[in-house]
């Protein structure tokens, strides 16, 4: 009789039932037990908490180059050092310095009136006086990209798609892509100004949500801004009577020169491996209206408490816990490009990494890029994970979160730690960015949750399969 031959299915069945092979990573049972103790000792620890209300207090808005950048970085040296982290330093990002200074907006004609609005991130100042033009009005971004040149030419260019609340915040890809593409394919057709519905989902504030562009090259910018969400409204409805619409933008901003911040970075060094590394982290940077708490505040005070619950442990990880605070994620993704290209060369000595930048709300979803024999130890950390009410999702890649995706883009192992977003875009980016929108208790899942995976990926036997140019197309790096 032939024996059935053993699929890759059935392999993974065997897998998932709790079988691994001698090749397979696997977490020793002593470390999920503590593991575990960590997960629960995280649900009544407040270090998370007693960190976001540091920074936004202390600091406040902090956006990338301005006087408050260095205040940030001189924050969190000082609390990686009162945590009690065992190495502490900073790692130079240069990018262009950006300035918001004064921003009004109005439709001119037919209707007159004020609007609410605010400038996009690299965006152009106006003339002096403003820039007065008639509006043309496209409903998506395909519109715009399919739209006749001449049609745009000498025109304020004005966008709107709507964002609905989504659980996994999916809709952002409209309203970002038209706040970053759209701007730059409105200037290449010809427009003097662009103005987008604001990338977020409280329908009924008049508050506009900014963020940042995709131009790339100053010379060929133009003056673009976010309206609120009721304002856009108004502004479609004025375009509806059919008759031409002027609107005059007054934006007093720019690009002021080169700045050189740094990626703040602090580590529980490990004990057998001190050269291996957990990667985790958030971005230490903001937007300037509100005061970043749940962007990004929250991810450094998930990342720092959940390093500092193991550094308490009786005893150092076997691997280090590497946590950083990034620079200037917000206009690009600067100090985690920054990060990725100094790294390059040791990406296999990132054992597994990923980034909290999605608010504070619980987390719900895991999704992993390791190597097929790191698999086991995955269920493993899923194991762990199910009492806080994550679910395992074998079918998507991990993609490391916003800045560490660049170092997942170079090969290494990733996890994604989908946070439940949908309140996120109502405030992301808006002056209610603040302390108030942080549930102390939904913060401390995301420690626990952060606590107990660093903790089994430092301790497992073997390693998730970090390599130059590994996941390569495993369509995690957007
Ligand atoms: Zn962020």
């Amino acid at each position: 009789m032939r024996r059935p031959a053993l699929t890759l299915l059935a392999a993974s069945l065997l897998l998932a039932g709790g079988l691994a092979s001698a090749a397979d990573t696997v977490v020793p049972a002593a470390a999920v037990k503590t593991a575990e103790q960590l997960r629960d000792k995280a649900l009544h620890d407040d270090t998370a908490w007693q960190v976001v209300k540091s920074l936004t207090t202390e600091v406040g808005p902090r956006m990338a180059g301005s006087p408050a950048d260095q205040r940030a970085r001189d924050w969190a040296v000082a609390k990686f050092k009162a945590l009690g982290f065992d190495k502490v330093y900073t790692e130079p990002v240069s990018y262009p310095l950006w300035e918001r200074r004064h921003e009004s907006g109005a439709i001119v004609a037919p209707f007159p009136q004020s609007l609410v609005l605010t400038a996009l991130g690299y965006s152009p100042g106006t003339p002096k006086g403003g820039l007065t033009a008639q509006v043309v009005s496209f409903d998506s971004l395909a519109a715009l990209k399919a739209a006749d040149p001449a049609t745009i030419k000498g025109r304020i260019v004005y966008v709107g798609p709507r964002m609905q609340r989504k659980k996994d915040g999916a809709d952002y890809a409209i309203g970002s892509g038209a706040r970053v593409a759209g701007p730059v394919i409105a200037a290449e057709k010809g427009a003097v100004g662009y103005l987008l519905r604001s990338a977020g989902t409280d329908a009924h504030q008049r508050i506009a949500h900014t963020g940042v562009t995709g131009f790339r090259d100053a010379a060929k910018a133009i003056p673009a801004a976010a309206l609120s969400n009721p304002d856009a409204d108004q502004l479609e409805r004025v375009l509806a009577y059919g008759k031409p619409v002027t609107v005059k933008l007054d934006l007093d901003c720019g690009i002021v020169g080169e700045y050189t911040g740094a990626n703040v970075i602090g580590e529980i060094t490990g004990r057998k491996h001190p050269d291996q590394f957990v990667a985790i982290g958030g971005h230490l940077d903001s937007w300037d209206p509100g005061t970043g708490a749940i962007d990004d505040g929250a991810g450094v005070a998930i990342a720092m408490a959940a390093a500092k619950l193991i550094h308490d442990l009786p005893q150092r990880p076997d691997r280090s816990i590497r946590v950083i605070a990034f620079a200037n994620e917000e206009m690009g993704l600067w100090g985690g490009r920054a990060y990725a290209e100094k790294h390059a060369n040791e990406v296999a000595k990132f054992q597994l990494g990923t980034e909290s930048d999605l608010g504070a709300d619980k987390v719900y979803r895991m999704s992993a890029s390791v190597k097929p024999q790191a698999r086991h130890a995955i269920e493993q950390i899923a194991g762990v994970l199910k009492p806080l009410g994550v679910a395992y999702d074998a079918r998507r890649p991990g993609g490391g979160g916003s800045d560490l995706s660049q170092m997942h883009a170079r090969g290494m192992a990733a996890l994604t730690l989908d946070q439940d977003a949908t309140r996120y875009f109502d405030w992301h980016h808006t002056p209610n960015d603040t302390l108030d929108k942080i549930d102390p208790d939904q913060l401390a899942q995301n420690v626990a949750v952060y606590a107990a995976f660093s903790y089994m990926a430092a301790q497992a036997d073997g390693d998730f399969g970090s390599a130059p140019g590994a996941f390569a197309g495993d369509g995690a790096e957007d």
